[in-house]
């Protein structure tokens, strides 16, 4: 074969290996010491457990529907039982859509644990008579025993909320709108080259989320990024208003669902490396926050963070683009500067 055909062989033969976005997210490799999903169902079964020996009664499981190869799509509740969740607000953490996505399963089962276990005058525990908490740790139970961003059917189930052709968004979907929770979460991690630090993005009224939505996810956003700042978590608050199809779990549920909805997302590279673990620490402060905003806490967290000598920056308010098609015009040196607010891991781009 003349050289110049064996070059030409060479390179279609390799262009398969060449490595795209999706093949360096299909070949993460599983951190060890991460929960797979037999454990991860004992240490919830252990939990039960111990909130039965304990006579609290705060737990339940429950499976709220399969996935394509048949493991049960688990969800902890955790509530008081002096009220009934009719007399609470809701929240609900949808963990790990994308397989190899790790921490927030981590960050959940050691959440759900502290509350299990709380003693009746720790404070944890008081948040419960005000919150009925919902954790789905573990939303793609088959992309996670691979590792794998998909789930086994190789679809992407965080760009499947509008067509919900997967039972597992199906089964998602369907306990979002009966339990119609007062706040929801969806969290991720982004790609390990990508440099962007923790966020959370949630949608404007330009993005046409509902107006009921936009007040409450701007409002949390803003308490989230202060009290995890004053301990050391530095995360941005993003707004997009850029009217993509509502694909993804957080803009479904702004755009259509009218469940105010936040994406976290952690970086995992950190400049050269974060573990599983110091992910997981962020995904669980960002819960506990949550918990605390959602349960009436917001002047004693304000308070906590100032006594650790914290004060709020100007530029705490979310980023919201001034003008629909503001991409459109040539960028000023402030936008230029401005950390890109609608470039979330979850947009439209194949990112993680
Ligand atoms: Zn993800």
């Amino acid at each position: 074969m003349p050289r110049f055909h064996a070059t030409i062989v060479a390179a279609i033969l390799l262009l398969p290996i060449i490595p795209s976005a999706t093949h360096a997210e299909k070949n993460l490799v599983r951190p060890p010491g991460t929960t797979r999903y037999q454990p991860m169902v004992a240490r919830l079964k252990s939990m039960l457990a111990y909130d039965h020996a304990h006579g609290a009664g705060r737990m339940g499981l429950s499976s709220i529907g399969m996935s394509v190869k048949g493991r049960s799509l688990w969800m902890v509740t955790l509530r008081d039982p002096s009220v009934t969740s009719e007399q609470t607000k809701k929240v609900f953490y949808l963990c790990r859509q994308h397989g190899h996505e790790p921490a927030s399963t981590e960050a959940a089962l050691s959440f759900a644990a502290k509350l299990v276990k709380a003693g009746a005058d720790d404070p944890l525990a008081d948040t419960l008579k005000h919150v009925t908490v919902y954790i789905v740790p573990m939303a793609n139970p088959d992309g996670s025993e691979k590792f794998l961003r998909h789930n086994a059917r190789d679809v992407d189930l965080n760009r499947d909320w509008l067509k919900r052709t997967q039972p597992e968004t199906r089964a998602i979907y369907k306990t979002v709108f009966r339990l119609h929770p007062d706040l929801m979460t969806d969290q991720h991690e982004l790609y390990p080259s990508d440099s962007r630090g923790d966020f959370t993005e949630t949608v404007g009224p330009l993005g046409r989320a509902m107006p009921q939505v936009v007040d409450a996810c701007m409002g949390t956003q803003q308490i989230v990024q202060l009290s995890m700042a004053s301990e050391g978590f530095h995360t941005r608050s993003c707004v997009i208003d850029d009217g993509h199809p509502a694909r993804l779990a957080h803009r479904y549920e702004n755009v259509k669902g009218g469940v105010p909805t936040i994406l976290f997302e952690t970086n995992r590279s950190n400049g050269g490396g974060r573990s599983v673990a110091a992910r997981a620490e962020a995904h669980e402060r960002f819960m506990t926050v949550i918990l605390r905003d959602l349960a009436g806490e917001r002047d004693q967290l304000l308070s906590e963070a100032e006594a650790r000598g914290f004060t709020i920056p100007s530029a705490l308010a979310p980023q919201v683009p001034a003008v629909a098609g503001e991409e459109q015009l040539p960028a000023s040196d402030e936008t230029l500067a401005a950390p890109a607010p609608t470039m979330g891991d979850e947009g439209e781009r194949e990112g993680p």
